[in-house]
């Protein structure tokens, strides 16, 4: 059989198929379509403005890397006028971030970015084994998310920039979707949903460009471009709840490979129910942006800055190693197959289905309400009570360790 041509120059070999729709492509035009595709999430949403100094969350990891790459491609492909700046986090992880971070400062090098480190010491008075030795292990992603969140605002204030795009993909969006679809969480599952978040125009805002793109098509688009970045997953582990809504969004992928993207457009259609949102989608309807949503009692979405962390099974891992292993039949001009093993506990059938118990709260009506924002007591954050989250955490943190004061 002759080798399947590219579907859309229909000259090349076909060499990917295509994630989010098994589309054959051609390594050339799979990398075309993916920059064309963020640039529309971009341009639709209004994200940037000329002369805006845009600082980019990055982690070292696959997705903050790409996002990196990406945006400086189509900055200069299509002149946004946007001043590119990396703001890497250190979360006092040995043997995880301290090498992620090297990878990072390779990347300032290779895109020719500004690059500004805040580490969770400095600004917190702990890092996260520091944390994980006083609270165990169980919980951390939690603390780690609700300060790596603030972090990434205060080291933006102290560049005097006010726009921080993060490397959130479409299946972080569906894998929050879902947890708070099943939380109940209307409110939640509409912040978490916006393109933009933030709070007030004194604020830091925050995007997600890579928002519509599959984390499978990150990892292909990392890899064919030969991109430089760290693999090694977070050695502490997620929480149990988000890692069971990642493994449903993996498992949905698989059979209906269009299902993270209807994951991400029925939160937006959900999000327009709730009484004060915004309607967000990517903005086609060639409407002005949305105003930012509130974020200040969100600050854990997203969670650690390691997608790798959170993925469930090392999927991504092995989808990496098999790209790896692709090349050689790739350089003899073979079709490169990806497939991704399951996971015992990712199989449709190995989980017997218990139902949840019933909360018996009678005919609850969803509270939906717009919360009233204040600054924090103790360091001045955006927050709906009287203490940000961070500082909740560090209250608790700094009873056990009473000498640290902050
Ligand atoms: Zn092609
Ligand atoms: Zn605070």
């Amino acid at each position: 059989m002759p080798p399947a041509l590219c579907a859309v120059c229909k000259t090349e070999r076909a060499l990917i198929k295509r994630p989010k729709n098994h589309q054959k492509l051609c390594k050339g035009c799979f990398i075309e379509i993916f920059e064309d595709e963020v640039h529309h999430t971009i341009t639709s949403s209004q994200l940037f403005s000329r002369g805006e100094r845009v600082a980019i969350g990055a982690s070292g990891g696959k997705d903050s890397t790409v996002l990196a790459s990406v945006l400086k491609t189509l900055n200069e492909r299509h002149d946004y006028g946007v001043d590119l700046v990396l703001l890497s986090i250190d979360e006092g992880i040995k043997g995880y971030r301290d090498d992620s971070l090297e990878t990072v400062k390779r990347n300032a090098t290779q895109y020719d970015m500004e690059l500004k480190i805040v580490g969770y010491d400095e600004l917190y008075g702990w890092t996260m084994d520091q944390v994980v030795e006083t609270i165990g292990k169980k919980g951390n992603c939690t603390y780690c998310g609700v300060f790596r969140r603030q972090a990434l605002d205060r080291g933006a204030k102290m560049l005097g920039i006010k726009h921080v795009v993060t490397g959130h993909n479409a299946d972080d969006v569906a894998e929050t979707v879902l947890m708070n679809l099943l939380r109940g969480d209307l409110p939640r599952l509409s912040r978490s949903t916006s393109i933009v978040t933030g709070s007030d125009a004194s604020e830091v805002k925050r995007s997600k460009p890579l928002k519509y793109a599959y984390e499978k098509e990150i990892v292909l688009y990392a890899h064919h471009k030969k991109l430089d970045y760290f693999t090694t997953e977070c050695i502490y582990s997620p929480e149990a709840f988000r890692g069971s809504a990642r493994s449903l969004v993996k498992n949905l992928e698989r059979v209906r490979p269009s299902a993270i993207l209807d994951v991400v457009r029925s939160g937006e259609d959900m999000a327009r129910l709730v009484p004060g949102a915004t309607p967000d989608a990517c903005g086609c309807k060639g409407k002005a942006p949305p105003p930012p949503q509130s974020a200040a009692d969100d600050e854990n979405v997203g969670g650690c800055g390691s997608s790798n962390g959170r993925t469930v099974g090392g999927d991504m891992a092995a989808m990496e190693k098999q790209l790896r292993a692709n090349e050689a039949a790739e350089a003899a001009g073979l079709e490169t197959k990806v497939s991704v093993s399951r996971t015992e506990a990712q199989r449709p059938n190995s989980q017997k289905q218990q139902p949840e118990q019933q909360k018996t709260t009678g005919t609850r009506l969803p509270i939906i309400t717009k919360q009233t924002l204040g600054n924090c007591e103790k360091c001045g954050y955006l927050t709906s009570q009287k203490l940000c989250q961070a500082c909740m955490l560090l209250d608790g943190l700094n009873k056990n360790r009473p000498q640290i004061t902050i």
